[in-house]
């Protein structure tokens, strides 16, 4: 509110407000609203320029602190990629391969981005660059994690069905020779007992008469009997996945038709029964009706003591089945 003025009025010597016309009013409100938007013109220029306004300050410090979690989130990104390609090493080296599977393809663990029109949203921005490269690395770690995580769950199953492929694989040495290897799979010029010549399938193994045999894998007897073609009182197991074993000679039988049994259980006893000239043991494994030799199917490296210690650790571990 401007200051009143008055005059002395020397007509009748008082003082009189002066009053302006209101022309002069309505100028001199003009030119005050003409100078304070002037002068604020310049003030806000001034401070946007040089100082910028509070809520820009907050913002570009927010922009800071982004640009320091995009930072972190860049170091943790590359940590997920790096033990995940780890994983991904050792998936196709060593798991894949040991349990007989094919490595992924490179086409399938790391499809490629495809096009960026997917990244429209993050466009036009100062960090666009930066917050595409980002979202395209997460993306692809989503993506293999996928892939690895459907592997594994493979990987699982196989090793789930391998494990058993392994209890029920003839794997170990039927007896625990402890007199010597006899004819192993060969042509015999002159059989043993018929002096012909013949085809020997299988391995022998000398021992004492009354010598403990062990089934070599799990699966279930087929047959158990007197075999007419020469090995006597003989015990034949179906182990499943192709594979049949075939013990003769023996001097008598512990199993049964049809009974299940377990690697380690005992099904009879050594002997000489059938067409043979002194007690052993005739071990024969088919794979698919095909004669393999039974010595590629075990380690006999192990001592005495060390096979009846592997005998008793299959069989008190099959009790707790
Ligand atoms: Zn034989």
């Amino acid at each position: 509110m401007p200051a009143k003025k008055y005059f002395l009025d020397l007509t009748d010597l008082q003082y009189k407000q002066v009053k302006l016309p209101w022309k002069d009013k309505i100028l001199r409100f003009l030119l005050w609203f003409v100078i304070s938007a002037a002068v604020s013109v310049v003030y806000l220029v001034l401070f946007k320029n040089f100082f910028g306004s509070p809520k820009e300050k907050i913002l570009a410090q927010e922009l800071e602190n982004l640009k320091i979690e995009y930072s972190l989130l860049q170091i943790h990104i590359s940590n997920a990629d790096q033990r995940l390609k780890s994983l991904e090493l050792s998936d196709d080296s060593r798991y894949r391969p040991i349990l007989d599977m094919d490595s992924i393809p490179e086409s399938i663990r790391n499809p490629g981005y495809g096009g960026t029109d997917r990244y429209e949203d993050l466009e036009g921005y100062d960090n666009t660059g930066l917050m595409i490269n980002m979202k395209m690395r997460i993306e692809n770690i989503r993506n293999r994690s996928t892939v690895q995580y459907e592997s594994f769950k493979s990987v699982l199953e196989r090793t789930a069905e391998w494990k058993r492929e392994m209890e029920y694989l003839p794997m170990i040495s039927p007896v625990n020779v402890i007199y010597r290897r006899g004819d192993g799979v060969k042509f015999r010029e002159v059989h043993p007992v018929l002096g012909s010549p013949q085809w020997h399938h299988g391995q022998d193994f000398c021992t004492p008469y009354g010598t403990e045999v062990y089934a070599t894998g799990a699966g279930r007897v087929i047959f158990s009997g007197w075999n007419s073609g020469g090995f006597g009182n003989c015990v034949v197991i179906d182990h499943g996945y192709g594979y049949q074993t075939t013990y003769g000679h023996l001097s008598s039988i512990r199993v049964t038709e049809g009974q299940n049994v377990k690697r380690g259980d005992m099904i009879g006893y050594s002997g000489s029964s059938g067409t043979s000239s002194g007690p052993h043991l005739h071990y024969q494994i088919d794979l698919y009706g095909k004669h393999k030799n039974p010595l590629h199917y075990f380690n006999d490296d192990l001592t005495e003591d060390e096979y009846f210690e592997m005998i008793q650790t299959l069989t008190s571990r099959s009790m707790f089945r």
